[in-house]
């Protein structure tokens, strides 16, 4: 199958290595070409469990020069989501499948939005890994991946893809309620990401505080309560499950814990945000998913007014050069012409936690 991945960082460079170690015709399609031009000048190097090796792949950061795709695979960020779908479509003949593996809720609308709906499989992986730098990252998460057709029925196209990933030794299942698994996965992001972001802490130390603790089932359990109002069938005990999740990553900082570390903006609309969203359909408070969604955008708007709308912005950012191309790089210092309010944010990171602080300076009202 000719797979093109839109999205060269850690979960597509990744998936891109491992297929093309097991044989497959793959491209990688990244916007940023500083990432493109390493892996096609010196191959993708992939870390793991301190062994490193250097794949040859293919690579483009323009889309129009590959020709047509039989699969099509999302690993950008949630908010990338619907630029990378309209992109991809130069890739689009007939029989054409689009997948994403990408968290959070949403996904599959964004990209049905631009694609017949026939033509998507969805997707959820426990696979994970580590953006280190232009075409080199850090396979750290062994997880199963699951894929599905929407309508939950069998088909020899999600046969064919389950079959492709699992020869080049990534874990994967057909499964036929994979909606359900979505929200699954779902539980743990809502539950962890921005609430470890917010904290400083690393995924164990959730559980090791009675405050986080409660916290973090507050999250999860209004989350529950959302899925099955949405006819969602869950099975077992998710709130166990999440847990064991976190336990098993416990030396791991989450990747919107990453994100506002490295002052990038975070997937908040596709995980609490998306909560939030679907309660308010139903008509469900749940005001702990609320309150750290916009916990999450305060802090997103001190590191970069420009993600925010105009009424809510302090100043115009400045984005940092080398980092514009990626799109998701926030900003340290914003200055308005009318407040005259500079806002100075400092974040350290410590050696093995994260300290961080605003300091503010020179008001002039
Ligand atoms: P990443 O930031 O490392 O990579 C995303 C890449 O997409 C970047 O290199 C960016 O330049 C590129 N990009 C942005 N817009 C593009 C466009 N229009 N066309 C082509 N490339 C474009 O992100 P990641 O960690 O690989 O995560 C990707 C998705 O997978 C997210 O939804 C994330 O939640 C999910 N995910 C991540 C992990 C993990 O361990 N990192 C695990 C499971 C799921």
């Amino acid at each position: 199958m000719k797979t093109v991945i839109i999205g060269a960082g850690a979960m597509g460079s990744l998936f891109g290595g491992l297929l093309s170690l097991s044989g497959e015709e793959v491209w990688l399609v990244d916007i940023w070409k500083e990432n493109v031009d390493a892996i096609r000048s010196k191959g993708l190097v992939i870390e793991e469990k301190g062994k490193t090796q250097t794949i040859s792949t293919n690579a483009s950061s323009d889309i129009t020069s590959i020709g047509k795709a039989d699969l099509i695979l999302y690993f950008v960020k949630t908010y990338h989501t619907e630029k990378a779908v309209s992109d991809s479509l130069a890739l689009e003949k007939e029989d054409t499948v689009f997948l994403t593996l990408q968290n959070g809720l949403g996904n599959e609308e964004t990209i049905c939005k631009q694609v017949d709906r026939k033509k998507v499989i969805l997707g959820v992986t426990g696979q994970g890994a580590t953006l280190l730098g232009p075409g080199h990252i850090r396979h750290a998460g062994w997880g199963k991946t699951y894929v599905g057709e929407l309508d939950g029925k069998i088909t020899d196209r999600v046969n064919q893809v389950t079959q492709m990933f699992h020869k080049a030794g990534i874990e994967t299942e057909v499964s036929s309620r994979i909606h359900d698994l979505v929200w699954e996965k779902l539980f743990v992001n809502v539950g962890l990401n921005a609430l470890a972001a917010i904290t400083g802490l690393k995924n164990g130390q959730i559980l090791d505080y009675p405050e986080t603790l409660r916290l973090l089932e507050s999250l999860v359990s209004e989350a529950i309560e959302v899925a099955k109002r949405k006819g969602i069938q869950i099975q077992g005990n998710p709130m166990d499950r999440v847990k064991a999740v976190i336990e098993a990553t416990r030396e791991n900082r989450c990747s919107m814990g990453q994100d506002l570390d490295r002052k990038r903006r975070t997937e908040i609309d596709a995980i609490n945000g998306a909560v939030v969203r679907e309660a308010e359909r139903l008509g469900i408070p749940v005001p702990y998913n609320r309150m750290i969604t916009d916990l999450i955008k305060v802090i997103e708007n001190f590191l970069n007014p420009k993600h925010l709308p105009a009424r809510s912005r302090f100043g115009e950012g400045r984005r940092n050069p080398g980092e514009a191309s990626r799109g998701d790089q926030l900003e340290t210092n914003s200055n308005d012409r009318n407040t005259k309010f500079k806002t100075n944010m400092f974040w350290k990171l410590g050696h093995s936690n994260l300290e961080f602080g605003f300091r503010y300076s020179d008001f002039e009202f």
